[in-house]
């Protein structure tokens, strides 16, 4: 009998941040490496995966309005960048030999295919891994409002979002060594004590629909098998 995946389709929101190197290219492709095999192996045992990238390691529309750049531009700038994101994973998930399909919100004829429900609804349950970029296409929005658009949109079982720490702390780990991992929170909780894990936008969103986001770290390079495989709680749950 095949065995039962724990959820069978999932979102991973993928940070540019993740992405950025610092020698050649500026690509991080340990990183990217350790992401395919990862994905190979979720695809390998049904599950289906989406992926929605980032594009913080290139343009941030906040950052470049600072310089003087109108926010839309900017926004656009912005979101640009997350087709070149996610046009290297595409390319490095098709080079391994798994099925995959890149889908932009806006018309970028040549490069990926215009988002419709529907064609991502087929592509995930032809097994295809499916590439979302180009955020939602409108300024003033994060790839974490996409990840959460998206990730109600096509019924994720649950968003998987990667950060640097092992899940959502009461202070910031990396300065405060007493910081607490909260295993479990509810979307209330984070928006009343102002936690940083993503802009409230998402978090309304992902509370209105019931949207599970699970918060975990994203630099272990087995974590896609842990969360799936391990029994034991991974991260930080966020629910009702
Ligand atoms: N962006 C936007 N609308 C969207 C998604 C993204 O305007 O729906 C722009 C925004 O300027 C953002 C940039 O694209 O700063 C890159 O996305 P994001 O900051 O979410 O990337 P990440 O931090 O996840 O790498």
């Amino acid at each position: 009998m095949k065995k039962k995946n724990k959820y069978n389709r999932i979102l991973l929101k993928i940070s540019g941040e993740f992405l950025k190197g610092n020698s050649g290219c500026n690509i991080n492709i340990n990183f990217i490496n350790s992401l395919v095999k990862q994905v190979q192996i979720l695809v390998q045992s049904g599950v289906q995966v989406g992926l929605v990238v980032g594009g913080g390691n290139l343009f941030r529309g906040s950052d470049l309005e600072k310089i003087g750049i109108r926010r839309t531009i900017s926004d656009q700038i912005g979101m640009l960048s997350t087709v070149m994101n996610g046009l290297l994973i595409y390319e490095f998930i098709k080079k391994s030999n798994i099925k995959t399909r890149i889908f932009s919100s806006t018309i970028l004829e040549g490069l990926c295919e215009r988002y419709r429900l529907d064609q991502v609804n087929n592509a995930l349950e032809n097994g295809e891994v499916t590439v979302l970029c180009f955020g939602l296409g409108i300024p003033l929005f994060t790839t974490d409002s996409a990840a959460c658009v998206y990730g109600i949109e096509i019924k994720a079982d649950i968003l998987l979002k990667g950060t640097k720490v092992n899940g959502i702390y009461s202070s910031d780990p990396l300065k405060n060594s007493k910081a607490k991992l909260y295993k479990k929170l509810k979307y209330q909780e984070i928006l009343n004590k102002q936690l940083k894990v993503m802009d409230h936008t998402s978090l309304v969103l992902a509370y209105e629909h019931k949207l599970p986001i699970l918060v975990f770290n994203m630099y272990n390079p087995k974590i896609l098998h842990d969360i799936f495989i391990i029994k034991n709680h991974i991260g930080t749950l966020i629910s009702e």
